[in-house]
């Protein structure tokens, strides 16, 4: 799957000064987009987190599981900003936005492209993009940064980080 170039072009712009260092400050984000984001205890652990419209105000909502770490909560935040940015651009999760106002995120699982729907792929690609673009990876690559280091660049989880290099350079190493 190929992000939309209205996606990425609007990735760019929406975060293109929100970058403390290489951190994305999440808040600036969710202030640009008219986002409200709240910590939330949900019953089930498993659940990374939600995005709502809420119907009184019209606009959307994310709760995160404030159980997860903080890198955890970071992805779940930039993935539900993903949701809302399809939507927004009519691209994959638009018809489920649509419908029933709400997507409810089970334990985001980024490593298996195959096996989860569209829009979950398109959320977890927005969500990477934003958080470990590409020109900054590959710039932190060749520097010779780890693993390790650039997820603390990033302030990401190492899984998260592993999978954003392996999947930018897999021409290079797995074919
Ligand atoms: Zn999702």
């Amino acid at each position: 799957m190929k992000l939309l170039s209205s996606i990425k072009n609007e990735i760019k712009n929406l975060t293109n000064d929100c970058y403390k260092n290489n951190k994305l400050q999440l808040n600036n984000i969710c202030k640009k987009l008219d986002i409200e984001c709240f910590e939330s205890d949900f019953d089930d652990f498993r659940i990374s987190g939600m995005l709502i419209k809420n119907k009184e105000t019209n606009k959307f909502e994310i709760y995160v599981n404030r159980r997860h770490s903080n890198a955890r909560q970071r992805f779940t935040i930039a993935h539900e900003v993903g949701h809302y940015i399809s939507y927004k651009h009519q691209s994959y999760s638009y018809e489920q936005l649509t419908k029933n106002n709400e997507i409810e995120d089970y334990a985001i699982s980024f490593r298996h492209e195959n096996i989860i729907s569209d829009a979950e792929t398109e959320a977890n690609m927005i969500a990477a993009e934003m958080l470990m673009p590409e020109n900054k990876v590959r710039e932190l690559a060749e520097k010779g940064l780890t693993i390790e280091e650039m997820a603390d660049e990033f302030y990401v989880s190492a899984v998260a980080m592993t999978v954003r290099v392996q999947s930018l350079y897999k021409e290079v190493k797995f074919v």
